[in-house]
């Protein structure tokens, strides 16, 4: 049952759980389809009341780039994303609430169970030919396409096969969507989870327009006539539209659009160029299909760790569909080096301070698959996975066992460890089922020491705190770390200002409603995720990691780039800040100077201690407080002080000046390490030499191709 479960929750999650893979295919519908010219250029500013617009559509589209996503000639108007409101759906009838005409939206998704207020399309409560799902677009708007996708729903198949679309200016009048002097019929789904698209042959001008399914999927006399849809369409300049209230989206000029890897590189070098100075392109190894994972560095002295400076990082596009994180952290590192060149005092700040690091594609195989699709057509699903099908957010160790096997069997409490923990012997081979890009970050997450850090994913709007990972395999638990509140602060600094998620009228994304926990929740009392990057960073390095699911659609076209980047701007700029929260300090030899590193800190009363870095230096992410601190380094006192915390976003600086032991003096400082630590490195050691090993295997076959050719 458990396993079940399990199943069930993986199939519906949002985007950490794994959603249905099933192939998709491009509808043929896109090589018949036409260009016009955009809207607003050569077409009336208002179309009269009663008669419609038509304009046919002659000449034909070039054929799709190899590259390149298929071009839409005009946008979706955002029934995906909820720009359209609930109050814009409308339908001849519905079954029930849980399958309203509001449901009827691509790639919404629905609840484990069938029957709640959560399901996964609209459907009719009729099942003839007369059933439709009417789009107010609220102003006059050229409608030049469709995108239909069944219910989504693990117990219920229900698709539409064909239908028909009509127009009206005022709801009273209806004009069919014409294919010469015939009424058009548009080629439906074949399963419930490949968009398919039609591309009209004939634009319409009008404000609304009703999808009218022909013929579905009878199932025996019990087939409903159920969808989940997208319309395109060019808005027209209309100024004496009163729903024109959209305010101007960004003042930022930045490059919003999808980026393809050779892109990303190509943007990443001018702000590089740009700002040579501040910024430093790395990578940290490569991808199953041998895409390097490109990393930007943004610090006033990059390439190198500076003593008492914090080390962040964005991660994003981990799961390789989820495709805003990519755009945004783009976007940031483009903003970021304009406003240092402006003397913006904010920026200029946060680059003296720290040390930032963004990953814009974790998974930049799967990023190229779903961005050959385009934004509309990949679904669901595909490109999610890396190239070899693993799923990275499961990919690492699982260390939570680890602790709570520990944690049952040791009866003595003070053998415990609660931090370091190292790799599990069986995850460092070679044939361990490990990605290439999980074993580069791993190794990126050892080699810099870093403090705290978000991982960005889409398909929800909400910030998720570890634990990910619940005890026992319940499919949900409030599963907390020891710093709890900590992580609630930092994932409420996201949330609180994000444009969306503080909207307090905002509709939930698909099956859950995370307004009513301020949109943040514990990863685990969401669903399970073992192996998190999340949970894997907390219990193995010193740094927090949450994760920040950016939009109900995990692929957004194109046109909602600046509208997210608005939306999102001040939450990433306040996340980072929140690195300079806590305590900060060296930890010094107290006759030598020398910094100490690998020095144990720990805060009385939160059960899960950092360490200091190479050069003694830590960071202790703490809410304000007065903490009594000891720091313990083998071969020394241990040394214990009270620090402060104030609510600035300033540390405080807590430094330690540490006794040897006498009799240790002589013994030189080799056998200090100690055995957690060593285990730690050596477990660490041995999944890099198995990394290295299955490139070398896979450099040498690529040769062998090279040479068979
Ligand atoms: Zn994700």
């Amino acid at each position: 049952m458990a396993g079940l479960l399990w199943v069930a929750l993986l199939l519906l999650s949002s985007c950490r759980g794994s959603p249905t893979g099933r192939t998709q295919t491009l509808s043929e519908d896109l090589t018949s389809n036409s260009s016009l010219p955009s809207a607003g250029e050569s077409q009336p500013t208002a179309a009269p009341t009663s008669g419609l617009t038509s304009t046919t559509n002659e000449t034909s589209k070039t054929p799709e780039e190899e590259e390149g996503p298929p071009e839409l000639e005009c946008p979706p108007l955002g029934l995906e994303s909820l720009r359209v409101k609930d109050g814009q759906l409308r339908a001849s009838s519905f079954k029930r609430r849980g399958l309203g005409p509001h449901r009827g939206r691509l790639n919404i998704q629905s609840g484990i169970e069938d029957g709640d207020i959560y399901d996964g399309a609209w459907c009719a409560r009729h099942r003839d030919k007369n059933q439709w799902l009417e789009v107010d677009a609220r102003r006059l708007t050229r409608f030049t396409g469709v995108i239909l996708q069944g219910r989504n729903s693990i117990w219920s198949w229900d698709v539409v096969h064909s239908y028909k679309v009509q127009f009206s200016n005022d709801t009273l009048v209806w004009k069919p969507s014409m294919n010469g002097s015939q009424e058009a019929v548009y080629e439906g789904n074949k399963d419930a989870e490949t968009p398919v698209l039609a591309v009209f042959n004939t634009s319409t001008v009008a404000r609304y327009i009703r999808i009218n399914p022909q013929t579905w999927y009878q199932n025996g006399s019990d087939g409903d006539i159920c969808l989940r849809a997208e319309v395109l369409g060019c808005a027209l300049p209309d100024p004496k539209d009163v729903w024109q209230t959209e305010p101007t989206e960004t003042d930022d000029q930045l490059d919003f659009r999808h980026h393809n890897y050779k892109e990303m590189r190509k943007l990443m070098k001018s702000v590089n160029d740009e700002c040579p100075d501040i910024t430093r392109i790395y990578t940290i190894g490569k991808s199953h299909g041998g895409l390097k994972l490109y990393v930007m560095e943004i610090s006033d002295n990059p390439g190198k760790h500076e003593l008492g400076e914090p080390e962040f990082r964005y991660v994003a596009g981990m799961h390789g569909n989820e495709a805003l994180g990519r755009e945004l952290v783009l976007n940031l590192m483009q903003y970021m080096c304009r406003q240092y060149k402006r003397g913006d005092e904010r920026v200029v700040h946060l680059v003296k301070e720290t040390r930032i690091h963004l990953l814009p594609s974790m998974n930049p195989d799967g990023y190229e698959t779903a961005f050959k699709k385009g934004s509309e057509l990949a679904g669901w699903a595909l490109g999610r996975y890396s190239h070899e099908g693993i799923d990275m957010n499961h990919n690492f160790a699982d260390l939570n066992s680890v602790m709570w096997t520990a944690i049952e069997l040791e009866t003595d409490r003070s053998k415990l460890i609660n931090h370091y923990f190292p790799i599990p012997e069986k995850y460092t081979s070679e044939d361990a089922f490990v990605a290439s890009e999980t074993r580069a970050v791993i190794s990126w997450m050892q080699n810099i020491p870093f403090v705290l850090g978000a991982n960005l994913h889409g398909g929800e709007v909400v910030v998720t705190y570890p634990f990910d990972m619940t005890r026992d395999w319940a499919p949900r638990e409030h599963t907390p770390t020891p710093d709890d509140s900590f992580f609630r602060w930092l994932a409420a600094a996201y949330a609180s200002t994000n444009q969306v998620m503080s909207d307090p009228d905002r509709r939930p994304c698909h099956n859950t409603d995370f307004l009513r926990s301020n949109n943040i929740i514990n990863g685990a009392a969401w669903h399970n995720v073992p192996g998190s990057m999340n949970d894997f960073s907390y219990l193995h390095t010193n740094c927090f990691e949450i994760t920040v699911e950016l939009s109900c659609d995990k692929f957004p076209h194109a046109s909602e780039l600046p509208l997210e980047w608005r939306n999102n701007r001040e939450s990433l700029l306040v996340f980072m800040e929140q690195v300079h929260r806590g305590i900060k300090g060296v930890i010094r030899d107290k006759d030598s100077g020398e910094g100490i590193a690998d020095a144990v800190i720990k805060v009385d009363e939160i059960d899960h201690h950092i360490r200091s870095v190479a050069d003694g230096d830590f960071w202790r992410l703490l809410n304000p407080g007065e903490y009594q601190v000891t720091v313990t380094a083998e071969g020394y006192r241990p040394s214990s002080r009270t620090c402060w915390v104030r609510y600035d976003l300033h540390p405080t600086v807590c430094d330690f000046h540490l006794t040897k032991i006498p009799q240790q003096k002589a013994k030189g400082r080799s056998l200090s390490k100690d055995l957690q630590l060593r285990l730690r490195q050596q477990r660490l050691r041995k999944l890099r030499i198995a990394t290295k090993a299955i490139n070398r295997r896979r450099a040498a076959a690529a040769g062998r191709r090279q040479t068979v050719r």
